[in-house]
């Protein structure tokens, strides 16, 4: 059993050498438990707050020595649980190794998929993070323009794409001319701009000439310096992440603009509010599930997948999510299906 632990935590942006490669023997399942075979690991930005010394509060840190935490596409290859028998695929937590056990408590029962992964992406925790926070917190209605950042990731494409079914025009920004292009062209975005471009806030503010009614955060920083003059009176913001400072050491230098911030909020009576999507799941994962189904199904939602072969590729592969290096939701193949 490959696993990886983690052997430092990182300052700055994670190194290579903040991951430990160890070989243990693969565990043996006691009365009542499953042993898991990882088929897909899911790389997600949350894993870089639980390589922290200080815990982001939603969930525990993964204490040094430990196994790496991630969301997986398993096959039980063994069974003690009355509930599962060996062949079966579930949605499961066994992190970045090869095997883990399971008493069955976290496993969801994925009967057969086409293409299992998308269980980790748009028909899993992203897609419902999108939704949640889109439907809940932005609640776009018909004509009104909503901004998304990351909008060809897992969530943001999500988001841009369901802010579209629900009548909305959608702006989404991006890393990079091959992903503009992806989220006008096969996304059906109104508008899409690079963030790296010197123009940036120009540009964002000629894309939305009546102003952002809905901004979905998902990465703060200089994206949002250009968002914030922008926000028309009565934005909702759903603070769904804020990637760009997750590698911050410390804080960042000035200009204080907690007061602009401040009084934006006050004087267009913008609801900014965040959401850990932990706190959803339950029936309405399953509700949600069915309907982003149909979505993919009707080709409604598009999800592109960015696939790494190989479980020693993960470190990498998550160092480049963190820089913009992904493009669509990042998966790992740990073993053939
Ligand atoms: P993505 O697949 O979107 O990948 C991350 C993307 O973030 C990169 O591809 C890059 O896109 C963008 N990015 C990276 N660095 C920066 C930067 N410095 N400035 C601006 N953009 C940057 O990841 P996810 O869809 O999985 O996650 C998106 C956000 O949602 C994250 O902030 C994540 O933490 C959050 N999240 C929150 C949840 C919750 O419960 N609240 C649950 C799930 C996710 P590009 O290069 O195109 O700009």
């Amino acid at each position: 059993n490959r696993r990886y632990t983690l052997a430092a935590h990182p300052r700055g942006l994670p190194a290579p050498q903040d991951f430990r490669l160890e070989t243990t023997p693969v565990p043996t399942p006691a009365d009542g438990q499953v042993l898991l075979r990882t088929l897909y690991l899911s790389l997600d930005p949350y894993m870089r707050n639980l390589m922290a010394e200080v815990g982001p509060g939603y969930a525990d840190p993964v204490p040094l020595g430990a196994p790496m935490v991630g969301g997986t596409v398993s096959r039980v290859v063994a069974s003690r649980h009355p509930k599962f028998a060996a062949g079966e695929l579930v949605l499961a937590n066994a992190g970045w190794q090869d095997y883990a056990l399971s008493d069955g408590a976290d496993l969801l029962p994925l009967g057969d998929m086409a293409q299992p992964s998308l269980a980790l992406g748009g028909l899993g925790m992203p897609g419902f993070t999108a939704h949640v926070g889109l439907l809940d917190i932005g609640q776009p209605r018909p004509g009104e323009t909503v901004v998304v950042a990351a909008a060809t990731g897992a969530v943001g494409a999500v988001v841009g794409q369901i802010a579209k079914l629900k009548g909305a025009r959608v702006v989404g920004i991006v890393g990079g001319a091959d992903k503009r292009r992806y989220a006008v062209e096969e996304l059906g975005f109104d508008a899409c701009i690079d963030r790296r471009d010197p123009q940036f806030a120009q540009q964002l503010a000629a894309a939305c000439p009546a102003g952002i009614d809905v901004y979905f955060e998902n990465v703060g920083g200089a994206v949002f310096d250009a968002v914030l003059p922008r926000l028309n009176v009565g934005a909702r913001v759903p603070v769904c992440g804020f990637i760009a400072h997750y590698n911050e050491a410390a804080a960042p230098a000035g200009p204080d603009r907690l007061p602009q911030l401040v009084a934006t909020l006050l004087q267009k009576r913008i609801r900014m509010q965040g959401f850990i999507i932990l706190d959803h799941y339950g029936e309405r994962f399953e509700a949600f599930r069915r309907e982003m189904g149909e979505w993919v199904a009707a080709g409604r939602v598009k999800l592109r997948e960015d696939r790494v072969d190989g479980l020693e590729q993960a470190p990498e592969a998550f160092i480049g999510l963190l820089q913009g290096r992904n493009f669509g939701k990042l998966v790992v193949r740990v073993a053939q299906d």
